[in-house]
């Protein structure tokens, strides 16, 4: 929490019920993008989520225009374009075939948006009513957060592997549902893995 303070204020906060209030008043609100703040997932990653909805996520197109001095522009992913937020996250063909990946095991992860916005409007902003939309909102930010964990590693290690990165989702996912609210999750992984809405209770 006292990160995303930092960012906003620069004040110290006592809670994070008060704080999480000051970051959709003073952040969210004027630029028209709700804030998702479904409890079922880690602070940290919602706060993540936050950033990349914003673009202030450290991704080498944004330290070069704050002035850093990197070796290259390139998307440790595809080795083949600048990389910003939209394209890490959306128009990478590497991050597309994660996607893809995802998409065959639960068909309603979005697969045609072009940048971050666009994603998340698929994914949750929309105003019809939608059943799937906890869990839709579940995926899409456990997508952003263990992406950039892959990205990191991408740079670091050299590798990134799309399927792997699909189960690691999966499994991440099912750990927090576990963890966080397991009167609304049964305990069946292979369900999980089969049908994730069938074992996800609104
Ligand atoms: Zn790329």
């Amino acid at each position: 929490m006292i990160i995303g303070l930092k960012i906003l204020t620069g004040k110290p906060e006592t809670t994070i019920q008060f704080s999480v209030l000051r970051i959709d008043h003073f952040s969210f609100a004027p630029a028209g993008t709700p804030t998702l703040w479904n409890n079922l997932v880690p602070l940290k990653v919602r706060i993540h989520t936050w950033r990349a909805r914003l673009d202030r996520l450290p991704t080498k197109v944004n330290l070069i225009n704050k002035g850093f001095r990197l070796d290259n522009d390139t998307c440790p992913l595809c080795n083949n374009h600048s990389e910003s937020g939209d394209h890490l996250f959306i128009i990478c063909r590497v991050a597309s075939e994660v996607r893809k990946q995802l998409n065959c095991w639960w068909n309603k992860i979005p697969m045609h948006s072009n940048t971050i916005s666009e994603f998340f409007e698929d994914t949750c902003c929309t105003n019809q009513p939608d059943l799937n939309r906890p869990l839709k909102e579940i995926i899409g930010q456990a997508y952003f957060w263990i992406m950039w964990k892959g990205r990191n590693d991408a740079i670091f290690n050299k590798s990134f592997n799309p399927q792997g990165t699909a189960n690691l989702i999966q499994t991440t996912i099912f750990s927090w549902l576990k963890s966080r609210c397991y009167r609304r999750v049964s305990a069946n992984w292979t369900d999980w893995i089969c049908n994730p809405s069938s074992v996800f209770v609104v």
